[in-house]
C-alpha cells in the first residue's frame, strides 16, 4: 500500500509510524511545503523547552526508515493537488494542521506593538514566513489568553539575551534579544483561575524564571459557584488554583520584573495614535446560564505591546470539507466526511482532526487511531486503487514540474550545518531562517537535482 502524508509535524509522521508498524507492506511519503521536518516541534515549541525539542528525534527516526520517503519544500495545493495524490496513492493522511490565529475582535488591534503570539513564536523559532519586529522594546506588555501558548510568550518576554543565546534560535533572534526590556508583564484571562486552560506543569515553570515576583489580587482567586464545582471534579484545575494561591500568598520579594496575573479581566480596546500605548480592560463574571458578562467597572492599562494568544481558528485546506462551526475538519476517527459522506482514501491526523488542542504527544495516539481507521477502510476494500503507484513516479513527477524537493539526505546537510554553526558558537543549534538560505545548504548534498 502507498500513503502519502501531508505535513511533516507531530502528526504527520506520528501518523507515518503508526502505518510501519502494522503487519502490512506500506511505503509512505511524506510532504512539507518547507524544506524541513518536524513543524510544530521546530516552529512552535518554545525554544526553552529543549525537552520537547527532542521529541524531533524520535521524528527523525521515523523518517529515516526505508519505506519512508521525505519530500520536503513541496506545497500540498501549489506544486501538488489532490488529484495527484489520489493517481500516485491508496490513501492520503492530511496533517498539515497549521490554523490561524484567533483574532480579538477588538479596537485597537492594527496598532504598532499589537501582535499575535504566534507572530512572536513564529519569529523567534526561525520560521522562514516570519518577520522580524521591535516588538522586544517595550517595557510594559500584557499578554491575552489562559492557555500554554499565553505562557510560552510571557516566560520567553522574561528570558534574557543570555538564555536565549543558549537555545537553537536563529543568530538574528539573539541580536535582537540584547534590546529585550519586559519589566512588567500582564496575564490577562477572561474567566476565572478554576476555568484557565493552563497545564499545571507549564504553570509552575513560571515561577523559576529568575528576577521575577508573581502578582495576584487574592480578591480574583474567590471562587463563585461554577468554579467551586469545577474544582470538585477536575483535578488539573485544582491543581492551578493551588499554584495561584501559593503565589498570591507569597510577599514580594523585590525582583526587577512582575508577572500580573489578571482573572475576570477581558480586553476591549487596544489604545494609542500608532503605536499601542495602552489596554482597557473590563472586568468580568459568569451569570447564572455560564455565560460571560461584564461585571461594571473597566480600567486602563499602562502597556507598549499587546500579544493576544487566545486559541485559533481553522484555515482551509484545499479538497477538504469544511464544517464552519468546527475547529477541525468533518471526521469519524480520522477519515474525513464530506455533506454527502466518507471521501474515499482520504484521512486526517493531528490538529485538522481534532482541532488546536492538546499537547505534542496527544498526535501520536490520535495518529494511531487514524491509521487503524484507514487500515479498517483498507481491509473492507473501501480505498481507491491508484492509477500510478509506482514509487519512482512521484519524484518524476516533481521533476517534470521543476519543483526542487528537498530529500531527507539533503534535510540531514541543513541540519549537520545548524547543528555545526551552533557548536561553533557554543550553541545547540543555529537554526537558518530562510527557505532560500536552507535551500543552498540542503542542495549541497550528494544527489541533489
Ligand atoms: P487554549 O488552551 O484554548 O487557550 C486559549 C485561551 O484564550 C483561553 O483561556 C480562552 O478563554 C482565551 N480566549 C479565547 N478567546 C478570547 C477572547 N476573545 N478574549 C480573551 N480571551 C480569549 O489555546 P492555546 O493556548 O492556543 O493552546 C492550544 C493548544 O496547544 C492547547 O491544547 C495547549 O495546551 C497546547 N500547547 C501546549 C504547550 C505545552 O505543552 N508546553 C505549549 C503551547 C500550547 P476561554 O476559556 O474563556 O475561551
Amino acid at each position: 500500500m502507498r500513503v502519502a502524508v501531508i505535513g511533516a509535524g507531530p502528526g504527520g509522521i506520528y501518523a507515518a509510524g503508526a502505518l510501519l508498524g502494522t503487519d502490512l507492506a506500506v511505503s509512505v511519503d511524506v510532504f512539507d511545503r518547507l524544506p524541513t521536518p518536524s513543524g510544530l516541534v521546530r516552529y512552535g515549541v518554545a525554544p526553552d523547552h529543549p525537552k520537547i525539542k527532542s521529541v524531533a528525534e524520535t521524528l527523525a527516526a521515523i523518517l529515516e526508515a526505508p519505506e519512508v520517503r521525505f519530500f520536503g519544500n513541496v506545497a500540498y495545493g501549489t506544486d501538488i493537488n489532490q488529484e495527484d495524490l489520489a493517481r500516485h496513492y491508496d490513501a492520503v493522511i492530511h496533517a498539515s494542521g497549521i490554523p490561524d490565529p484567533r483574532p480579538l475582535g477588538i479596537p485597537g488591534e492594527e496598532l504598532l506593538g499589537s501582535y499575535t503570539a504566534d507572530e512572536f513564536i513564529t519569529w523567534y523559532n526561525g520560521h522562514p514566513n516570519a518577520e522580524l519586529s521591535t516588538f522586544l522594546d517595550a517595557r510594559q506588555v500584557a499578554v491575552i489568553g489562559a492557555g500554554n501558548v499565553a505562557l510560552d510568550v510571557v516566560r520567553m518576554l522574561l528570558r534574557t539575551a543570555d538564555e536565549v543565546g543558549a537555545t537553537d534560535v536563529p543568530d538574528d533572534v539573539v541580536t535582537t534579544w540584547k534590546r529585550a526590556s519586559a519589566e512588567e508583564i500582564h496575564l490577562l484571562s477572561r474567566r476565572g483561575p478554576a476555568q484557565a486552560e493552563f497545564t499545571t506543569v507549564e504553570l509552575r515553570e513560571l515561577a523559576k524564571v529568575e528576577d521575577v515576583d508573581i502578582v495576584i489580587d487574592p480578591a480574583d482567586l474567590e471562587l463563585d459557584p461554577a468554579g467551586e464545582q469545577l474544582l470538585e471534579q477536575d483535578k488539573a484545575a485544582r491543581r492551578n488554583v493551588e499554584v495561584f494561591r501559593a503565589w498570591a500568598d507569597e510577599p514580594s520579594t523585590g525582583q526587577s520584573r512582575r508577572v500580573h496575573l489578571h482573572f475576570w479581566s477581558r480586553p476591549r480596546a487596544i489604545t494609542g495614535t500608532e503605536q499601542v500605548e495602552g489596554l482597557e480592560v473590563e472586568r468580568t463574571a459568569l451569570n447564572d446560564d455560564d455565560q460571560l458578562v461584564a461585571e461594571g467597572s473597566r480600567e486602563q492599562l499602562e502597556v507598549q505591546a499587546v500579544f493576544s494568544a487566545v486559541g485559533y481558528v481553522p484555515r482551509l485546506v484545499p479538497g477538504l470539507p469544511v464544517d464552519p462551526d468546527a475547529t477541525a475538519v468533518p471526521n469519524d476517527d480520522g477519515r474525513v466526511l464530506a455533506s454527502d459522506g466518507v471521501v474515499p482514501g482520504c484521512y486526517v491526523a493531528g490538529w485538522l482532526k481534532r482541532g488546536p488542542t492538546g499537547v505534542i504527544g496527544t498526535n501520536k495516539s490520535d495518529a494511531t487511531a487514524t491509521v487503524a481507521t484507514l487500515l479498517a477502510d483498507a481491509e473492507a476494500g473501501g480505498l481507491p486503487a491508484p492509477a500510478a503507484p509506482d514509487p519512482d513516479t512521484v519524484p518524476a513527477l516533481l521533476d517534470e514540474r521543476g519543483i526542487a524537493y528537498v530529500s531527507w539526505e539533503q534535510w540531514l546537510e541543513l541540519d549537520a550545518h545548524e547543528l555545526s554553526e551552533g557548536s561553533n558558537q557554543g550553541r545547540v543549534r543555529s537554526k537558518v531562517a530562510t527557505v532560500e538560505a536552507m535551500m543552498d545548504i540542503a542542495h549541497r548534498a550528494r544527489g541533489s537535482p
